[in-house]
């Protein structure tokens, strides 16, 4: 063994040598239904504006620390109720990391449910936090009572429920969630990464709750390449999580194309409505073919009988999507495709036919 590798060995946390890096495919020259992103391009009239006021934008300076314009614009757009305000993150996954740090006191847990995202465990692991992983039930709904139990046993200091779920695209059911908030000792984070596609939000319970804080990405909306992502709350929650934040987390470029896109937030709107019906157009084809599950989501989960082999041929004809298979007991054959244009949709379901006859 080379010194290098030796040193590498023993310095680093071996709880880290353990894991493998999160593996993002080759994509080039694919159609890419694989990581749930918005397949549509912005308008011509304001990719010109996007463009204008990037040639005008201060690149020397370092950001503004806390851009009170982008943040009224997040507060008065995306239904936040009177009191709560925000805090920005360079994408969500920035917020998740930033909540388990603030609570991570020694032997602290962070609880989620699983199968679900995969970056809980993950991010509990960067931070040297404990991880309480709870099945869901057969149907992927939240198991209540195993839940219950194991908020009541392990007494976690922060709970994270991704609402709709990833990868299963349900929404759990409010009842249940309700009764994990008000059972919780700790902090409970809902993550509403795909709330564009979803018929319901916790956002107006913020106030009902205490110990609650709703997490939103623009990612799925249309701007994963921009990296933003936000935590609503109330000021007492977030004025101890501004203290961990590094100052200048989102560029100056995010701020200004984020401002821009959200000045035409009803663009975005319009193209998650289309994702959505086609969502139900691609519903009705898989569920011909394969069992699929609903979603409330811009993504639909399905099984065959041999995941991988699909995966693969899916791969050879130029599609690429998310092979579930291997990554948590009930996912097993599991595939997860992103809902692209309907053309791409179109595409996706010839080769898949091919793939499975
Ligand atoms: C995609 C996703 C995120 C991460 O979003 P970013 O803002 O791009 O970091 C968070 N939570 C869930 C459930 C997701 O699916």
């Amino acid at each position: 063994m080379s010194s290098v590798s030796q040193s590498v060995k023993s310095l680093i946390r071996p709880e880290l040598l353990a894991l493998r890096a999160y593996h993002v495919p080759d994509s080039a020259d694919m159609i890419k239904l694989d990581a749930m992103e918005n397949p549509y391009h912005l308008p011509q009239f304001l990719r010109d504006e996007v463009a204008s006021a990037v040639a005008a934008a201060p690149i020397n300076r370092y950001p503004d620390p806390d851009p009170y314009a982008l943040k009224e614009k997040i507060r008065l757009l995306l239904g936040l109720p009177g009191g709560m305000d925000v805090l920005l993150g360079n994408g969500s996954d920035e917020l998740i990391q930033l909540l388990a740090l603030a609570v991570n006191k020694p032997g602290a847990a962070l609880l989620s449910v699983e199968p679900s995202f995969v970056m809980y465990r993950m991010i509990a692991i960067f931070v040297g936090m404990r991880y309480v992983g709870v099945p869901l039930a057969a149907d992927f709904s939240l198991d209540l009572k195993a839940t219950l139990a194991a908020i009541h046993k392990e007494q976690p200091a922060l709970v994270f429920l991704s609402y709709p779920n990833n990868p299963t695209g349900n929404l759990f059911s409010k009842d249940d969630i309700r009764r994990i908030i008000e059972a919780s000792p700790g902090l409970v984070v809902l993550d509403e990464a795909y709330y564009a596609f979803a018929s319901d939000s916790f956002m107006p319970h913020l106030t009902n709750y205490p110990n609650l804080l709703v997490m939103r990405t623009f990612s799925k909306l249309g701007m994963a390449g921009l990296r933003l992502g936000f935590l609503a709350g109330s000021e007492a929650w977030l004025e101890q999580l501004e203290k961990l934040r590094l100052p200048y987390n989102v560029g100056v470029l995010p701020q200004l194309v984020a401002e821009k896109l959200l000045d035409n937030h009803s663009v975005l709107l319009q193209q998650a409505d289309q994702i959505k019906v086609d969502r139900e157009t691609l519903y009705r084809q898989l569920n011909a073919m394969v069992q699929v599950y609903p979603s409330e989501a811009n993504f639909l989960m399905f099984k065959v009988s041999d995941a991988t082999r699909v995966f693969e041929d899916l791969k050879r004809r130029g599609m690429l999507i998310k092979n579930l298979n291997g990554g948590h007991p009930m996912l097993t054959d599991c595939l997860r495709v992103t809902v692209g244009t309907p053309a791409e949709c179109g595409k996706f379901i010839e080769a898949l036919q091919e793939s499975i006859s």
